[in-house]
Order: structure tokens, then C-alpha cells, then sequence
């Protein structure tokens, strides 16, 4: 009997007893390989030594100084570290405890520095459908999860969707990729010129979708074009790089594979690697100097910005990224994944779509793979992976959006970036045993 309201009541889980590497225990002595890194966090694995020993020494020189009076070491260091290495333009860091606080963060700056530039009337976000913003309310309004959102209508804030960029399902027959994204960002022009530019004020995407539709990235070309209709109308552009940013996919940020420079980016997760909360939203230096130039503050705030256990965490983990050279492990080992992954389920009868970037790899569930029909909803097929494949000690993440009317289906796989090729063919194996077992269970 547990007291705690967990998120699925009647399906009972396993006890976490410690970690080690690409690998958690329960208490019952199971040993299960972390192949999505819980939800795309652990990116260096389980009790790292170094992340140990940094988060030790600043629990005794500091564990906590509120930011109305002081600033502190590790987030003043962190602050420079990441600015150092973020897409042109990015010149600040706000701190917070996770994704959905970074992305309400966000939101906020956007709205705050309109009404800095005396446009209060650029209330209007446009976000896509099958996007995951978080699940605050704001931020649920943002993200285009219908199933998600529907408990909570009417939600806070005006947000108004337009297609995602998924090229397994609406590409057309024979329209090629440069095609198919000029086409997919067009809807963001048509969208502004329907609600009227000057009520516009941000357009909100993760450049790799993630938690509702398993790692789709979007075509070349359509994240510049998106860039190019922002400037035309003075929108401001907000990438959601919470899953997929912080080396996931291969560089630090996305985006930069995507030739892109965002507004605003959000980070969290891989920031702090799960070791401790942390998520943050860097802003660039026109919204920067908006709020110096004019109130002075940026409106916002929680108790526990800037704290200095997550930042030093979060230190501590970026710094052996980059010493040990794991961008590098992301890139190669994540490409070596990929492949088994297209050898063992390539022609698989039930894999319609295999696709991602670095070691943020996803597999798209059918039932058929020359119609792409899907399962029926009920049937989570996805659910039922991640089930089986708990049984043969492996993690990897379900993902199920739904995007106009039809319930997602997908396998996101996002392993520690220090991932080895043993490990990765064990990955392979075990997923392709919970699948055939998954799909034994709902087959007609
Ligand atoms: N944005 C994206 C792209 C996410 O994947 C998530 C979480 O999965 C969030 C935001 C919300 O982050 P958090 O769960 O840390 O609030």
C-alpha cells in the first residue's frame, strides 16, 4: 500500500534501489538497462563519481541562498558555460526546476517583452499539433496533446496549432523533403496572417518531437523557413529543446542541425542528467535588453531559481561531457544503435517508420506497414512494449500523442550518452523479444 497519488493508480511499480552506469536495480536485485534514460534525463548514466563528488561539495559550502538577495558560484558558472556554447544571439539564462517551468518561463519573456515594446495586443502563441510543452496549465495550452489537454478545457491562455512536421505521414506521394517543409511552415504564415501579425507573439516547436510522438525530427529547410516567417512578422520563436537539447541528438543543441537561431531555447533534463531538477530558458539579447531598457525586471520568480545544488549539479555534468568527449560516443554509437535497429526491425511487419538523430532514436508502431494504420487505440500497443520489455530488464519510453483524432503509437529510445556497442546490441535484442511479445498480445 503506497501514499503516494501515482500517475497510474492500479499498476503497481517497482522499488528503485540504485543505479550504476547505463543500469538501475530494484530492490527485488533486477538489474534493467536504462535505454531511455527514464524520460531522455540520465545522460550520463547512474552515480557518476564526479557528479557524486560536485554535488557533495556544495552541499557543504552551500546548499541554498534565495535569489532576492544573493546570486551564487555554480549558477553564475553555469550561466557562462552554457551561453558560451548556445546558438547565436542566446546572451542569458534563467534557472529553474524542469521543463514545463521553463517553457511557463518562456511564455512569460515572450508576452513580458511586448509589452515592454508597447505591443500588449501580441497575446497570441501558435504552437503544433502533437507537440509536449509540459503540464502546467500554461504550458498545456501550449502543446498540442489533445488527449492530454481535454480534461483541463477551457485552458489559460490563447494557443492556436497548426500541423507538425511529419514527414511519415504527411508527406505526399512523390513530394520531396524540401517540398514537403516548405509546405508544413507555410501553415505558420497562414496561421499569423489569419489571426493578424500584430496579435501574434510567439511560435513554440521542439525541433525533435519527443514524449508524444517518438523522436521526429523535422525535414531541411522547414526550420528555416519557420525562421524567415517569424522575422517577416516580428514573431518570436521559441524553440522546446527539453528532451531533445543538451547533446542528445549529436550536438548541444538541435537546433544548430537545423540551421537555426531561436528567440528564446528551453533545456532541461540532459541539463542536469536526473541528478538533480533543473531546466532553464535562454533568452537572447534583444528580449534581455527589452527588460533592462524598460521595467528593469523580468516579472516572474519561484523559490528555488538558480539553486546552487542543481546548478553545480548540472555543472558537474556538463563539464564530463564535454572532457570525455561523449558528443563524440552520441554521434557514433548512436549511429551504430540505429543500424541494428534497421537491421533487426527494418522489415519488421509492425515498425512502419524508424527514424531520430544521435541517441535520441524512435520506432513508429503499426499494424500495417504499407497502409500505416495504427492500432487500436485501446490497445496501447506501446504501453505494452515498455511493459514487456520491464520484463526482460530494459527501459524505453512509450509515446503516445494523438494528432487530429488518431492516438499515436511509438517507442522512444534515448540511452546515457556513454553507451557502449555491446550494450547497444543488448538493447536491440530485448526490445525485439517485448515487441513480439507485445504484439502477440493484440493481434487479431
Ligand atoms: N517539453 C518537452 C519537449 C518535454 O519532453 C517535456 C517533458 O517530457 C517537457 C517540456 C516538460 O518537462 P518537465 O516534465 O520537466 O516539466
Amino acid at each position: 500500500m503506497t501514499h503516494i497519488l501515482h500517475r497510474q493508480i492500479h499498476a503497481p511499480l517497482p522499488v528503485a534501489a540504485g543505479g550504476s552506469g547505463i543500469e538501475l536495480f530494484d530492490t527485488e536485485g533486477r538489474a534493467y538497462i536504462d535505454a531511455s534514460g527514464g524520460a531522455a534525463v540520465s545522460c550520463l548514466g547512474h552515480g557518476h563519481p564526479d557528479v557524486i563528488e560536485a554535488l557533495r561539495r556544495q552541499a557543504e559550502t552551500l546548499a541554498y541562498a534565495h535569489t532576492s538577495f544573493f546570486t551564487s558560484e555554480p549558477a553564475e558558472r553555469l550561466a557562462d558555460r552554457l551561453i558560451a556554447s548556445a546558438p547565436e544571439g542566446i546572451s542569458h539564462a534563467y534557472f529553474v526546476s524542469g521543463g514545463s517551468e521553463a517553457n511557463e518561463a518562456a511564455i512569460k519573456m515572450a508576452r513580458q517583452y511586448f509589452v515592454e515594446k508597447g505591443q500588449p495586443q501580441r497575446r497570441n502563441i501558435i504552437a503544433r499539433r502533437q507537440s509536449y510543452h509540459g503540464n502546467t496549465l500554461g504550458t498545456l495550452a501550449a502543446g498540442g496533446n489533445e488527449w492530454r489537454r481535454a480534461p483541463f478545457a477551457p485552458l489559460l491562455i490563447g494557443t492556436h496549432h497548426i500541423s507538425p512536421c511529419y514527414a511519415y505521414r504527411h508527406r505526399e506521394e512523390g513530394e520531396s523533403d524540401a517540398a514537403y517543409g516548405q509546405r508544413a511552415a507555410q501553415e505558420l504564415e497562414d496561421k499569423i496572417l489569419e489571426l493578424g501579425p500584430d496579435t501574434v507573439m510567439a511560435f513554440m516547436a521542439e525541433p525533435v518531437v519527443g514524449a508524444t510522438a517518438g523522436a521526429v525530427p523535422a525535414v531541411e529547410g522547414y526550420f528555416r523557413r519557420i525562421r524567415e516567417i517569424c522575422d517577416r512578422h516580428g514573431v518570436l520563436l521559441i524553440l522546446d529543446e527539453v528532451m531533445c537539447g543538451m547533446g542528445r541528438t549529436g550536438t548541444m543543441f538541435a537546433c544548430e542541425q537545423d540551421g537555426v537561431r531561436p528567440d528564446i531555447v528551453t533545456i532541461a533534463k540532459g541539463l542536469g542528467g536526473g541528478y538533480q531538477p533543473i531546466g532553464a530558458a535562454l533568452l537572447s539579447r534583444d528580449i534581455f535588453d527589452a527588460f533592462a531598457e524598460g521595467s528593469g525586471l523580468f516579472q516572474h520568480g519561484h523559490t528555488y531559481i538558480c539553486h546552487p545544488m542543481a546548478c553545480a549539479a548540472a555543472l558537474a555534468v556538463q563539464e564530463v561531457i564535454a572532457r570525455d568527449g561523449l558528443l563524440r560516443n552520441v554521434r557514433e554509437v548512436g549511429a551504430h544503435l540505429r543500424e541494428r535497429l534497421e537491421a533487426r526491425f527494418g522489415n519488421h511487419a509492425h515498425i512502419g517508420d524508424i527514424r531520430g538523430r544521435g541517441m535520441f532514436l524512435g520506432l513508429e508502431l503499426v499494424t500495417d506497414r504499407s497502409t500505416k494504420a495504427t492500432f487500436e487505440p485501446d490497445a496501447k500497443l506501446h504501453a505494452r512494449v515498455k511493459k514487456e520489455a520491464m520484463a526482460r530488464g530494459l527501459m524505453v519510453y512509450p509515446a503516445g500523442g494523438t494528432v487530429d483524432g488518431v492516438r499515436g503509437d511509438h517507442i522512444l529510445i534515448a540511452p546515457p550518452f556513454i553507451l557502449g556497442r555491446p550494450a547497444a546490441e543488448a538493447i536491440v535484442e530485448r526490445l525485439g523479444e517485448a515487441l513480439d511479445a507485445a504484439v502477440a498480445q493484440v493481434r487479431p
